[in-house]
């Protein structure tokens, strides 16, 4: 009888006991391929020594200390490493301890941005039908999946949805990709003309999307042409790379491959690796200073917000990617990894898609390749190729129910950046 409230008690699961590189042990001894790294987590594998040493050195030193006393040494030169690492103006981090964390700091940055210049009627926060942010109150009103909202409506903040940049089910067929974008984006605009400009806040987006459609990268000129609709009406555009974020694609940033600089981007797992719990909401100058020249406190905090000891391990995963050049890897692996799933599955009639950016992998499972119809989801194909996997000795991530109003099975491979092109095979 565990005394672990497990987020699903009715399913018991092996004790992990044991990680090292690509791999995972249980305690029966039995070897996994972690190829998604939990929820697209943990990027430099299992057990990394530089990693493990640079936290026990942070223990030896100072594990934490309150941020309303202290800053440490080490919250800076994270923060030093990111602002040089982010695009354009992105100058100010604030450390938290997770995804959903970063996404609530995020959307009251930009609310509290807007209280400071006396434009108090923006409330309203538009994001995608199909999205994930997170699993708290704020995070949870704004993503898409109504599945997971649906027990918690009366508790939820009123946010609005447009229609997520799907190019495999949603760009016509007598569409260029750019002009599918235009009309993407025509609809952001109607939207926020409808709820009035100066009543909107934020448009929120992943940029590549994660947890709710395994990978789906924007096409081109997406999100430039959604930065021109926000700009346009004074709102501001939060790019949430939580799960994209951190070199999954192959960018420490994945906005950098389409050139768009966000007021606020969010980012966390593959920040530490797994190795500790942290994430962190960069925004802009224009944000920061306002507030700092304003009210000169930001609303919020929590008790570990710039937790030393995650910074170091965090810091120690930065470093080595960058050390031993892995996003190079991400790119050639990610090559690999899709050229390799499409050569496997080139007469697979069940096999939809397979789309991604980096060593960030999404496969869409169909009915038919022709109709593109979803399986039938009472077969919970998902769950059971998941199950199915993991008795083989892979670990894979799955997706699956309804997003957007629409079914849909999908599986996630999220492998670390330190797999090599045998490890790929
Ligand atoms: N945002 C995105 C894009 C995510 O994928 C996730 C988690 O999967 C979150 C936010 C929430 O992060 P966390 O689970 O760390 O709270």
């Amino acid at each position: 009888m565990t005394h672990v409230f497990h987020r699903n008690p009715k399913v018991s699961l092996k004790t992990a006991v044991n990680g090292k590189g690509i791999r995972l042990f249980d305690s029966d001894g039995k070897s996994y391929i972690d190829a998604c790294g939990g929820a697209a987590v943990s990027c430099l594998g299992h057990g990394h020594p530089a990693v493990i040493e640079a936290i026990k050195h942070q223990l030896d030193t100072i594990a934490y200390a309150h941020t309303s006393f202290f800053t440490t040494q080490v919250a800076e030169d994270l923060a030093d490493f990111l602002q040089k690492k982010a695009p354009g103006n992105l100058n100010h981090v604030y450390f938290v301890s997770g995804g959903s964390e970063a996404v609530e700091a995020a959307m009251k940055l930009a609310r509290q941005y807007f209280v400071e210049i006396d434009q108090t009627e923006r409330r309203h926060f538009i994001a995608r039908r199909q999205s994930y942010h997170g699993n708290t109150l704020g995070a949870l009103a704004i993503g898409g999946n109504a599945w997971r909202r649906q027990p918690f409506l009366p508790l939820l903040i009123e946010a609005h949805h447009v229609s997520p940049c799907y190019a495999y089910r949603d760009q016509l067929s007598s569409e260029s990709e750019e002009q599918y974008a235009s009309r993407l984006a025509r609809e952001l605009e109607d939207k926020i003309l409808e709820l009035g400009p100066s009543t909107v806040a934020a448009f929120v987006a992943e940029t590549v999307v994660g947890a709710t459609a395994g990978a789906v990268p924007p096409v081109k000129t997406y999100l430039q042409k959604i930065r021109a609709v926000c700009d346009k009406y004074g709102v501001l555009l939060i790019l949430d790379e939580v799960m994209s974020g951190m070199g999954r694609t192959g960018h420490l940033f994945a906005c950098e491959e389409d050139g768009v600089v966000p007021d606020i981007i969010t980012i966390a797992k593959g920040l530490g690796a797994g190795y500790q719990p942290i994430g962190a909401t960069l925004c802009t100058d224009k944000i920061y200073d306002v507030i700092v020249n304003g009210s000169g406190f930001f609303q919020h905090g929590h008790t570990y917000i710039g937790h030393a000891t995650a910074c170091a391990a965090s810091l120690a995963v930065q470093k080595t990617i960058q050390e031993q050049n892995l996003l190079a890897n991400v790119l050639q692996r990610g090559e690999q990894l899709r050229g390799e799933l499409h050569q496997t599955f080139a007469n697979h009639p069940h096999i939809g898609d397979i789309r991604g950016r980096g060593l960030f992998v999404g496969i869409e499972l169909v009915q038919d390749r022709e109709s593109k119809k979803p399986l039938d989801p009472a077969l919970k194909t998902h769950a059971r190729i998941k199950a199915q996997a993991k008795e083989n000795g892979l670990l894979v991530y799955p997706m699956g129910g309804t997003i957007d109003g629409r079914l849909g099975d999908h599986i996630l491979l999220a492998p670390p950046f330190i797999c090599t092109e045998a490890d790929i095979s």
